[in-house]
């Protein structure tokens, strides 16, 4: 019975604490949070610097990139580079991987979504083969 009444005193001795403490949730999305600049959100693909090399895509742990492309001639071009947020852990492997600084996660967070979500970046640029 003791304990019982002594659990009682502390919970609401903690809920007593907390109503005058500071807030630590926010009204998302009228609120913004203040963003830490290491934090990894969302990937930007600039296919301007992409060659197709599929590097990422064999890097992937989670195997949620995608990257397809198409010959030219003696050229590989890109047509697509698809990255699935329902598999992705957003490790930032494939920022590593890419030589060509092509791909990269910011702290920026551009989309909440509640089910998977593919994001697509589709480009041009070509290399030699
Ligand atoms: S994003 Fe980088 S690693 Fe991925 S296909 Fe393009 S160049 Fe290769
Ligand atoms: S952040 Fe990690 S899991 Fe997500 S696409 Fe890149 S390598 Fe794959």
């Amino acid at each position: 019975m003791f304990d019982f009444f002594r659990n009682i005193f502390r919970a609401f001795k903690t809920s007593f604490k907390l109503l005058f403490s500071s807030k630590v949730t926010l009204n998302y999305p009228t609120e913004k949070e203040t963003r830490d600049g290491k934090a990894r959100r969302s990937h930007t693909i600039d296919t301007s610097k992409c060659v197709a090399c599929g590097t990422c895509a064999k890097a992937c742990p989670s195997k949620a990139i995608n990257v397809s492309a198409h010959c030219n001639g003696d050229t590989k071009e890109l047509d697509e580079i698809s990255i699935d947020y329902g598999k992705c852990c957003f490790c930032g492997i494939c920022e590593s991987a890419c030589h060509k600084k092509a791909i990269s996660l910011s702290a920026e967070n551009k989309r909440t979504f509640r089910k998977s979500e593919t994001i697509k970046a589709i480009g041009k640029r070509g290399r030699k083969k």
